[in-house]
Formats: C-alpha cells, sequence, structure tokens
C-alpha cells in the first residue's frame, strides 16, 4: 500500500489579488517545484513608469508579464495566446507550473478578456479564503485533512 501525502485543504489564490511586496512563493508539494506568483511589477523607464502584469497560461502553466490594457474593464486575460495555444490569465486559480497540481476545471479559456467590479470582488472575496476544488481530492496520493 503506498502511503499518502497528508495535506490541508489548499485555498484559491488569484494571480490579480497578489502583492508586488509579497510574491507567492509555492513550493509544490507534488512535485517540489518551486513557483513565484507576483501581482505586477513597475519598470521605472525614461518615459515614466510601466506596469507588467502576471499571468499564468490556463493550460501549460507558464508565466508570464504583459502591459497590455483593456478599453473598458480590467483585463484579466491577454490577447496573445501561449505557445502552448492556451490563454494567458490572472483571474484564475493558481497552480504548478510544473506538474500543474492545484489546476482544476476552472483553469480555461474563456470568451471574455475583462472582469466587471462585481466580478472583482469575488475574486478579492475567495482569495486564500475559499478552498479548491480539485480532482485531486479523489487521488489515491492524498488526503485531505482539516486544520
Ligand atoms: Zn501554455
Ligand atoms: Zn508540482
Amino acid at each position: 500500500m503506498t502511503e499518502k501525502i497528508k495535506k490541508l485543504i489548499p485555498y484559491k489564490y488569484y494571480l490579480i489579488e497578489m502583492s508586488p511586496y509579497r510574491p507567492l512563493r509555492l513550493d509544490c508539494e507534488v512535485c517540489k517545484t518551486t513557483s513565484s506568483f507576483c501581482g505586477h511589477m513597475r519598470l521605472n523607464t525614461s518615459n515614466g513608469c510601466i506596469y507588467l502584469w502576471h499571468y499564468q497560461c490556463q493550460d501549460c502553466g507558464k508565466l508570464t508579464y504583459s502591459d497590455e490594457k483593456a478599453e473598458k474593464g480590467t483585463i484579466v486575460a491577454l490577447q496573445e495566446a501561449c505557445e502552448c495555444g492556451g490563454q494567458f490569465r490572472r483571474d484564475k486559480n493558481i497552480f504548478c507550473t510544473s506538474c500543474h497540481y492545484r489546476k482544476s476545471d476552472e483553469n480555461r479559456s474563456e470568451e471574455t478578456r475583462t472582469a466587471t467590479k462585481k466580478q472583482l470582488e469575488v475574486i478579492k472575496k475567495s482569495n486564500d479564503a475559499e478552498e479548491m476544488t480539485l480532482q485531486f481530492e479523489k487521488s489515491d496520493f492524498f488526503e485531505f485533512v482539516e486544520e
């Protein structure tokens, strides 16, 4: 019998909610890879400062920065697709860039590339507070425990 890894039910985290001063280091409990997530990065240039926002490909998990802006509303997805064909978003629960642990059905491409104030409020409430819904829950490798 394989020994199960006991772990807490992990919470959801969103790139859009992350502070650049407190980047989130996700030490994956499955593959041990460390992924670093941060909300945005500020670049000081001769033309003033530029903000680069952090996005994650919802397919392969690759991270990228972009200064793309929306004409209306808050941008949450990039127009340009990842080289794998996936969509870069920052309004979805983050997952391990290597083994995709924490990835769920919610991690997928969407038609909408902007979020309304109401949608942003929902994300804010869920960040670091809502438990993940995972296929891993039924995995033989995990046994979820509550704190
Ligand atoms: Zn990708
Ligand atoms: Zn991993």
